[in-house]
């Protein structure tokens, strides 16, 4: 299926710094950052998701920065008897702009189901957070073929009941689950193929033009030196980063080896 309007979606690259880094560490690791970033010619959202605790930190040292704020995770309420969780509001009002929703690490750990992802979208959504959604197979899956039956299924569970408005506000994250934190980095064809498939159940849900805007991020073991490669292919349209978004250099290598021209 081929979509028109690939060079205008918006490309974004984001960290995930998952349980990493103190308020101290945070605020060493954006100020060697934003210097890094002054020299960046290149048409990208570059968001960084700290730890909870580090959110207010992270917001004031970011003030005069293009680099948006994301959060790790939200709980579906609003407010209540939900010991240590955090709400939609609470993110908001630290100038949290994007949150990530359904890493395999919280589905695999944390048992969140496809619809506790899906309920955490709806209220990210409502409550003006743009989601940076993940999906992705295991290696067994991979292995036994049904690799684009786990991606429809995660997809479709957590998209349904979206309207086109909503899907302005977000974004898929195809995190193959054996490509996280291994070293082991989907080949860029295989990257290709699954994002080609996501859109492609997108497009069935919503319509071509839906699915044609929708930035798809590829994550698993993304780094400096196959970052380029990677962000290359047609449908992929940025990287969630996990353990190279640690190191200011090292992310902005990953962020500077952008291949997407000044008219992206
Ligand atoms: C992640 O956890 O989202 C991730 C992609 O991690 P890593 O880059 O370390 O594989």
């Amino acid at each position: 299926m081929l979509f028109k309007r690939g060079n205008m979606r918006k490309k974004i690259i984001a960290a995930n710094w998952k349980m990493n880094k103190d308020i101290n560490e945070t605020s060493d690791f954006i100020s060697a950052f934003n210097t890094e970033m002054k020299d960046i010619d290149c048409p990208i959202e570059v968001v960084v998701c700290p730890p909870f605790t580090a959110l207010y930190v992270a917001a004031k040292n970011l003030q005069e920065s293009q680099v948006r704020l994301g959060a790790q995770n939200l709980h579906f309420e609003d407010d209540g008897a939900f010991t240590g969780e955090v709400s939609a509001r609470m993110l908001q009002s630290l100038g949290v702009a994007y949150v990530i929703v359904g890493h395999s690490e919280r589905r695999q750990y944390f048992g969140e189901t496809d619809e506790v992802v899906a309920k955490k979208v709806k209220k990210a959504l409502s409550s003006n957070l743009k989601v940076i959604l993940c999906a992705g197979e295991t290696l067994s899956e991979r292995d036994g073929g049904v690799t684009e039956k786990v991606l429809e299924r995660q997809v479709k569970a957590a998209l349904g009941g979206l309207t086109a408005q909503d899907m302005a506000n977000l974004v898929i994250a195809y995190e193959p689950i054996w490509a996280i934190g291994t070293g082991r980095n989907a080949t860029p064809q295989q990257a290709e193929e699954a994002h080609a498939f996501i859109r492609s159940v997108v497009a069935e849900m919503f319509d071509r033009d839906v699915a044609a805007a929708l930035t798809i991020q590829y994550g698993g073991s993304v780094k400096p030196d196959n970052a380029a490669q990677l962000l290359s292919q047609p449908d992929v349209d940025g990287a969630l980063v996990g353990g190279a978004s640690l190191k200011a250099d090292s992310f902005a290598k990953i962020v500077k080896s952008c291949p997407f021209g000044k008219t992206a």
